[in-house]
Parts: C-alpha cells; structure tokens; sequence
C-alpha cells in the first residue's frame, strides 16, 4: 500500500504528493471482506469518491479488500499480488487528486465515455477498471496530464 502511495510521490511531474503520518486526518486500511452491495467486486474504494470540481484536496478514508484481491490474483504468485495492491493503492490516491474512474460516465446514448483514447488500450491510464494491474500500477502519461488539468488553489 506503501508503495501506490510512492508511485505518486516520485512522479516530479505532478504537483502533488501524500505525506504518510500517523496523525493525518485521512485514513487507509485493509479489510477482509468487501461488504459494499453497490460494488461487490470492487477491489478498493475511496470515500468520498472523486470530488467533481475540486481545487482543495478532500479528506479520504480509503480501503483494500482482501479477500477480493486474493481472489482476483489466485494462485500468479506474490508478485503479482505486490502489483495489485500497489494499482489498486495508487488508483485510490488518484481519485483522492480529483480524478475520476475512466469510462464512469455515460453520453446521451448511454455509452461509456472517458475512457482514455492512448493506443485505443485500456492500460492507457490506471484510472481504467479493465487495466492489466500487473502492467499498470503507476500513473500513466495520461493520468499525469489527467491530474495537471485539474486547477488547484496552492497550500
Ligand atoms: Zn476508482
């Protein structure tokens, strides 16, 4: 979990950053079971999710299911399961920077759209439900412009 939050934080490209303190107001955990009927198979979430026009970054509570991602790697080995947990950490911290899960909104014809257009891939941004988390567990080039976009008021 650490290390999704370290993706970001080594990235000079953003102007952003997650300092880790036993004191911070926001909060991430690792539970069990993922009890959320609205999404059972989600592997993590954020609350609250991505605010839509934020120049403060929000407070957050983010969680890691467990059991979901134990299931999702099987039996790929710990290296995969490293590579889960740090896409799905980072991907957390990322709606916490104000972007929005790709394709979660639909146009007049009730289509999908968001999805990043890079090489017509979903490993395009990590903000992607279909990436391959064993190849996309950093911010992608999207993702960065994605997150430079967003107008912030400086701290
Ligand atoms: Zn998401």
């Amino acid at each position: 979990m650490l290390n999704g939050i370290h993706m970001w934080n080594r990235e000079h490209r953003v102007a952003v950053s997650v300092e880790v303190t036993d004191r911070s107001v926001n909060g991430v955990s690792l539970v069990g079971r993922n009890n959320n009927p609205v999404a059972p198979e989600a592997l993590g979430l954020i609350n609250p999710g991505p605010a839509t026009n934020n120049n403060e970054l929000p407070h957050f509570d983010i969680r890691l299911f467990n059991y979901t991602i134990e299931e999702r790697v099987g039996n790929r080995g710990p290296d995969v399961l490293f590579n889960y947990i740090t896409a799905i950490m980072a991907h957390e911290i990322a709606h916490a920077f104000g972007l929005r899960d790709a394709g979660d909104s639909t146009d007049a014809h009730g289509n999908l759209i968001g999805n990043p257009p890079l090489g017509g891939s979903s490993n395009g941004s990590m903000m992607n439900w279909t990436r391959d988390r064993t190849v996309v567990y950093a911010p992608t080039i999207f993702d960065i412009e994605s997150i430079n976009l967003i107008p912030r008021r400086h701290q």
